[in-house]
């Protein structure tokens, strides 16, 4: 399958994380997938700590989305016009978000990130753009520059296609140093449009703020008259109710979602301040459109999923990143593997080596060649976990004891396999 997928899709893949490219190896092609298992094209299965790389907090195929995806489906897949489950899927995410107070629906995290950006420069009439080394927003140009996710997964410091005029504009700054944000600000404030900031990164493997960072950014910004925009396309509706935000509340002019919020649909989101949104055409002149943005079924999907995210399904999902959290640093303690399991929320992930990760550069040098092994183990043992050491863990609500013993019999020969893993190691 994999050879008749790269005759005709480069390297096999929609999006090059898949090809498990810094693990090695092939692809396991997904057939089925229900709860916490996912079934591929052997007839394998696995417990699922991918999840779509976030969006399925409710496991796979539940039944309340698979319904109100089937009932939408049925009533016609895209009109062209608006329709009522636009404004609850907006309505329901405003409730989660005291600062937004106006949404609007796109496609993926990429356009939503796009959007705000074009948004930020339209309303202040400035070009430069803040962004942090290691953070990932989607594949837009101007915000490749340095980031995370595949582009560190492929180590590629950038990439070629994106123009030096659309880089430009973009100012690179390492993560969780406001000194150097405030002397960026110092020298360049009056033309800087926005700082855009994961609100929680995941894409350089989990890598939270330090305590007020985020609050620090929202200050500086303000001051100079730049919009703070906060990217919660991973972290939001999932590390809480209200995202990061519910965990660490700071008030950004502009908020990007994703993920959770699509139900595993193609769908995302940018808003903020109605202020700022209503500069959005038809009522203002920064213009932004799309075929299929608020999709009938999409908005369904995403609707019937954060109507079931209730207190207990978050309350769940902490538990179950403890219980795999603990999991992970047993074993890898009784085998000898020095390591760190920083956790935002319920995300989680594993660096090897003595290194305390606050940025890329550390996360960088950290021991990365302990992973592959470490990755294939877990995969043997029945367990699907992100493939790059770079990437967040994320856990569903619905994995169980059983799950949790199927995790506890694969570690032990995981963990061995990175205690053995030489720097090397392909
Ligand atoms: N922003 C963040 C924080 C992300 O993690 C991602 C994707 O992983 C994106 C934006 C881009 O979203 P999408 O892959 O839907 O384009």
């Amino acid at each position: 399958m994999f050879d008749d997928a790269c005759a005709v899709i480069p390297g096999g893949v929609n999006s090059p994380v898949r090809a498990f490219t810094a693990v090695g190896g092939t692809p396991r092609f997904i057939t089925a997938a229900d709860g916490y298992w996912l079934t591929d094209a052997d007839g394998n299965r696995y417990v699922d700590l991918v999840c779509s790389w976030g969006p399925m907090i409710l496991g796979h195929a539940h039944p309340l989305v698979v319904d109100a995806v089937t009932k939408a489906a049925a009533n016609g897949l895209s009109f062209g016009a608006p329709t009522p489950g636009e404004s609850e899927l907006a309505r329901e995410i405003i409730d989660r978000m005291p600062p937004v107070e106006r949404i609007r629906l796109v496609n993926s995290g990429t356009e939503a990130t796009m959007s705000a950006v074009r948004l930020a420069r339209g309303f202040t009439g400035r070009a430069k753009i803040v962004k942090f080394s290691g953070c990932y927003h989607g594949h837009v140009d101007a915000l490749l520059a340095d980031a995370g996710s595949g582009v560190a997964t492929l180590g590629l410091p950038s990439s070629p296609g994106v123009t030096g005029a659309t880089a430009a504009d973009t100012i690179v700054l390492p993560y969780n140093d406001i000194d150097v944000v405030t002397q960026t600000f110092e020298k360049f404030g009056d033309q800087i449009a926005a700082v855009i900031t994961e609100a929680s990164p995941g894409n350089m493997g989990v890598v939270p703020p330090i305590p007020g960072y985020n609050a620090q950014l929202r200050a500086v910004t303000a001051e100079h008259g730049a919009l703070l925009i906060v990217d919660e396309v991973m972290t939001g509706f999932r590390v809480s109710r209200s995202g990061w935000y519910g965990i660490d509340p700071v008030d950004a002019d502009l908020f990007t979602f994703g993920k959770v919020m699509s139900g595993g649909l193609p769908a995302a989101a940018f808003g903020g301040r109605a202020e700022v949104m209503e500069r959005l055409a038809p009522l203002g002149p920064v213009y932004q459109a799309g075929t299929l943005s608020g999709n009938p079924v999409a908005v369904a999907a995403g609707l019937a999923t954060l109507r079931a995210a209730d207190d207990a399904v978050y309350e769940k999902l902490d538990d179950n990143a403890n219980r795999l959290a603990d999991l992970l640093s047993g074993a890898l303690s009784n085998a000898g593997v020095v390591h760190h399991i920083p956790q935002a929320g319920n995300m989680l992930s594993v660096f090897f080596g003595e290194t305390l990760v606050t940025d890329f550069a550390s996360a960088r040098a950290t021991e990365t060649w302990r992973f592959a092994p470490f990755f294939h183990a877990l995969l043997d043992g029945g367990v699907y976990p992100p493939c790059s050491a770079f990437e967040a863990w994320f856990v569903s609500a619905a994995l169980d004891d059983a799950a949790f013993a199927r995790i506890a019999d694969a570690l032990p020969a995981a963990a061995n396999a990175a205690a053995a893993a030489k720097e090397d190691t392909p």
